[in-house]
C-alpha cells in the first residue's frame, strides 16, 4: 500500500512544524503524549487516516528508545479505539515507510499510518490517476476525533 503526501510543499519538517504550532485543526495534532503524539493525515488515504509520530525528530525506529517505540504503539492502538467507535471500519492498515526508498513521504521523521478500511474501499481515480477525492472534511475529522479520544494517562488531548 502507498502512503502518498502528493501536495506536500511545506519547508522543513511537517512534523516538528506541526508540533510548534498550538493544537487545533490548523496543525491537525489531536493528542500529544510524553513521548509521541497523535496527527491527522493532511491528505488521507480514507476518512480517519491518522498518524502517530515521536516528540524527537528522528528518521528511524532505531534510534528511539523503547518507552518511546511503547508509546508509539499504545497511541497506534488509541487510535484504533477511537476510529472504530467514528467510523466503524472492518479493518484497518497500520503500518510505517521507514525511508525515501520504501516511499516515505517524509523520510527524516518516522511515523506510522493507521488507515480505516472497509471492503471494495480501493479508490478507482486513486489507482488510475494519482487523483484523491477527500471523503470527508478534514475540520470535520478533527472535531470527531478530538470528541471521541479518550487519552492515556499523562496525555493531553
Ligand atoms: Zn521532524
Amino acid at each position: 500500500m502507498k502512503y502518498i503526501n502528493t501536495a506536500n510543499k511545506e519547508s522543513g519538517c511537517i512534523f516538528c512544524n506541526a508540533l510548534a504550532k498550538k493544537d487545533g485543526s490548523d496543525n491537525l495534532i489531536v493528542l500529544r503524549g510524553k513521548r509521541a503524539f497523535i496527527i491527522l493525515n493532511k491528505f488521507p488515504y480514507t476518512s480517519g487516516h491518522v498518524m502517530v509520530a515521536p516528540l524527537i525528530h528522528s528518521a528511524t525506529l532505531e534510534d528511539l528508545d523503547a518507552p518511546t517505540r511503547a508509546e508509539m504503539m499504545e497511541l497506534s492502538t488509541l487510535c484504533m479505539t477511537t476510529l472504530r467507535k467514528i467510523y466503524s471500519p472492518q479493518a484497518f492498515n497500520l503500518g510505517a515507510n521507514i525511508g525515501a526508498a520504501a516511499g516515505a513521504g517524509v523520510p527524516g521523521h518516522v511515523h506510522m499510518h493507521i488507515v480505516p478500511r472497509w471492503n471494495g474501499d480501493t479508490n478507482f481515480m486513486t489507482a488510475i490517476a494519482d487523483v484523491r477525492v477527500l471523503p470527508e472534511d478534514l475540520n470535520d475529522t478533527y472535531k470527531r476525533v478530538k470528541e471521541y479520544i479518550v487519552p492515556l494517562d499523562g496525555a493531553q488531548a
